[in-house]
């Protein structure tokens, strides 16, 4: 009997819930289940621990508490971040800078904004992804109210200049928003240094549960809510609070802000063992995204003459689970707006797969994917 390998290499998708997350989660959904604004036990207990999360996130970001907005998740927070700055401030302007490559969270929200009648600039990004600061100053008009650009690109792992970013959006006093979901647990977040005043993380990223997120919202930054009907969460994001997620994103924040220096190394060595691994046993594979400032987690290839979603569903046929970014439909294949956005051509974009790694990731599953992956792009290559 063989036993089947199983290799999840897909961590920019989702994570795995982190044992002592679920552990937490379970503790409140069993015992303490008051609703935090009750002012009897029941409620102050809940309360209690909506407060401990907030503190923890707000270490993970350095941050103060006061300044944690929990909400259902990255899309949320980057809805509430963009559209109620857009709400807020429509009275001062009504130009919002964003890039071109960032996740549909934003890319969405900003073209509903330009169907409202706001005026957007989409940045373009280098050959590796990379947005120019000085491309974000030139764009500043008088009537730009926010800027928004993620921290790290969630398909090819480029990392942006945001601490540049942020002296050019303090020195022109604009409101400036860093969708940090796939930077969270790998490199250190530090609101000042990152220069911003609105942040995203989500905590099924980080090895929380889905459905729970937070913005960071600096204080005396102006917000108008999109929800309305309590005064929970200082009155941006009214609604009963969803507190065993909240535990469960205090917890993920936690491990995150106490682990994240080790395994970041740890990912780093092994996504290097990946590519080296591709580069030297695969003729015809590129690494997409910024070779140096990329997440030590992300391994993202376009392999020529390959489909991605062949390479998919052959890995899964073997247990490893990765993902593409090109949607095949009905033999007509659209690349994903951040390889056209890098200047991929269709044809290497329809080659391409990303790999993230993660904490059950060892150096065995790396060989194993190697040896798998180097006779499935033999295979698929001489069937064309
Ligand atoms: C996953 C992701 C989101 C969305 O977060 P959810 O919690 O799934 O809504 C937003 N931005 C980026 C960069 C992401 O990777």
């Amino acid at each position: 009997m063989t036993i089947r390998r199983q290799v999840y290499l897909d961590h920019a998708a989702t994570t795995p819930v982190h044992p002592e997350v679920v552990q937490e989660m379970l503790k409140v959904l069993d015992v303490h289940f008051g609703n935090p604004s009750s002012l009897h036990a029941y409620g102050r207990a809940a309360n209690h621990y909506l407060g401990v999360a907030r503190e923890k996130v707000a270490r993970l970001l350095g941050a103060n508490s006061q300044e944690i907005i929990f909400a259902s998740g990255g899309t949320e927070a980057d809805n509430l971040a963009i559209m109620g700055t857009a709400r807020a401030m429509q009275g001062k302007g009504r130009h919002i800078i964003t890039s071109a490559i960032e996740h549909h969270a934003v890319l969405d929200t900003c073209q509903l904004l330009v169907k409202k009648g706001f005026e957007v600039t989409f940045l373009s990004v280098d050959k590796d992804g990379m947005v120019d600061p000085d491309d974000v100053k030139k764009a500043i008009r008088r009537d730009t109210i926010l800027i928004t650009i993620m921290h790290a690109n969630n398909e090819i792992g480029t990392i942006e200049p945001i601490p540049e970013i942020g002296r050019i959006a303090r020195e022109y006093e604009i409101s400036f928003h860093t969708d940090a979901v796939e930077t969270a647990g790998y490199l250190p977040l530090n609101v000042d240094q990152l220069g911003v005043d609105l942040l995203s993380i989500s905590a099924h990223k980080i090895y929380g549960p889905k459905g729970a997120g937070a913005l960071y919202l600096r204080q005396g930054t102006q917000l108008e809510p999109l929800f309305h009907g309590g005064g929970q969460e200082k009155m941006c994001r009214p609604g009963t609070e969803n507190i065993p997620g909240i535990v469960g994103l205090g917890k993920a924040a936690e491990i995150s802000a106490r682990e994240h220096a080790g395994e970041s190394n740890r990912y780093r060595k092994l996504s290097e063992k990946l590519i080296n691994g591709i580069q030297e046993r695969i003729p015809g594979a590129k690494l997409n995204g910024h070779p140096v400032q990329r997440l030590p987690h992300n391994v993202n290839v376009s392999f020529r003459g390959v489909k991605g979603e062949c390479l998919l569903v052959g890995l899964d046929q073997k247990g490893i689970a990765v993902s593409t970014a090109s949607a095949c439909s009905s033999g007509d294949t659209k690349v994903s707006h951040v390889l056209e956005a890098i200047g991929l051509s269709p044809e290497t974009g329809a080659g391409t797969i990303r790999m993230t790694i993660g904490r059950s990731t060892t150096e065995d599953d790396i060989d194993y994917v190697l040896d798998v992956l180097v006779g499935l792009v033999e295979r698929l290559r001489k069937q064309d």
